[in-house]
């Protein structure tokens, strides 16, 4: 009911959207570029993608179907997806597209390095708490033992196309599968051609190229205190994907907050000392995987995680309001004025002794 009312708004206002979809950018461009944007609503979340250049229309509305395509692929509710078909196989081996055998195996092989802090099979878990259908509750110790016993990344068996998934374990990509589209919807934005596009997926931004004139995109980074952006980081071809449990989140009979962030240790929403991590790096996918495991992992794991990889930025942000930045980007970041009581370290390669 919900899902179809916002459906219903979100069409009321692409139909108003849609007359302004493409023309010429505004005097605040620094050129005089086309430009084409699509809003659409997608993996229950709202897309926004923008492309500067000729022909960028038709190249977005290929995009905007290439997410729904690989939607009906990957979701969990859907009866027809691959991952539902898995999901409900019975411990029976199942044959998979290219596409989703890719991701499955993306999100193995990260819940493997990761230390198993990401876990495509925390499904059922999620789904304990409410955060599947919004009817949010405070499971049992019991009852999350229970069903961490069929939670384990581990015991999943993919080879080539070829998938075996336990009876009674369940898959979810819900954590890789929005970065992991980014980068596909980016490729083929590059295949026809575009150099300057932003993607916009529920917050994520998928950067390709750099703005028309060569400059980098000014990217907002959300505070998870409430209103407005703490600050603003400049990017150019990077993915920029943000985890925080005040993104989704319930206050229990308890009075106390629990997110949609699950620790696959315990079973319970993380509660540690960050709010937000944003994760930058070079694909998307890496990028969604990283930032929902580096939360869990928190401050101190997420740093020691970073110096063994190095491969990525990331900007952590503490609810006594610390901001923790790597040193890769710590020139591209500039923080809000309105927020210059937050304390700014950055995170050295080296650690000091
Ligand atoms: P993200 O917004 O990318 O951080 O993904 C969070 C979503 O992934 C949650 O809403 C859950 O559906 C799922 N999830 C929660 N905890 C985990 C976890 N530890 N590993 C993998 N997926 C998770
Ligand atoms: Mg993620």
């Amino acid at each position: 009911m919900k899902r179809t009312f916002l459906l219903i708004v979100l069409s009321l206002f692409m139909i108003s959207l849609t007359a302004c979809a493409s023309r010429k950018a505004g005097g605040a461009a620094a050129d005089d570029q086309e430009r084409s944007r699509r809003e659409f609503f997608a993996m229950d979340t709202y897309m926004t993608f923008t492309a500067y250049g000729e022909g960028t229309e038709q190249a977005l509305q290929e995009a905007e179907e290439e997410i729904y395509r690989l939607e009906s692929e990957w979701s969990v509710t859907e009866e027809d997806s691959e991952i539902y078909r898995v999901n409900h196989s019975g411990g029976e081996p199942v044959t998979l597209s290219d596409d989703t055998a890719q991701i499955v195996r993306f999100a193995l092989d990260m819940a493997e390095e990761t230390g198993g802090a990401l876990d495509p099979t925390i499904y059922p878990v999620v789904a304990a708490w409410g955060f599947t259908t919004d009817e949010n509750r405070i499971p049992r110790q019991e009852e999350l033992g229970a069903l961490l016993e069929n939670v384990g990344y581990e015991k999943v068996e993919l080879a080539g196309n070829q998938i075996r998934l336990p009876e009674g374990m369940e898959l979810d990509m819900g954590a890789v599968g929005k970065g992991y589209a980014g980068d596909l919807a980016a490729e083929l934005l590059k295949e026809d051609g575009i150099t300057s596009a932003l993607l916009d997926i529920g917050g994520n931004i998928q950067a390709v190229g750099s703005r028309p004139d060569g400059s980098g995109w000014r990217i907002g980074l959300r505070s998870p205190f409430g209103e407005g952006q703490i600050g603003v980081l400049e990017v150019s071809d990077r993915a920029v994907v943000t985890s925080g449990n005040y993104e989704r989140y319930f206050i229990g009979e308890d009075g106390r907050e629990y997110g949609h962030i699950i620790d696959p240790d315990t079973g319970y929403p993380v509660g540690n000392e960050i709010d937000s991590v944003t994760i930058i790096a070079e694909e998307g996918k890496t990028a969604d995987a990283l930032s929902t495991s580096m939360f869990v992992k928190g401050l101190s794991g997420a740093e020691e995680y970073w110096r063994a990889h190095q491969d990525f930025d990331m900007i952590l942000i503490t609810e006594d309001g610390q901001v923790y930045l790597t040193e890769g980007i710590e020139s591209s970041f500039t923080l809000n004025s309105s927020f210059g009581n937050m304390e700014l370290h950055v995170l050295e390669a080296v650690a000091e002794e």
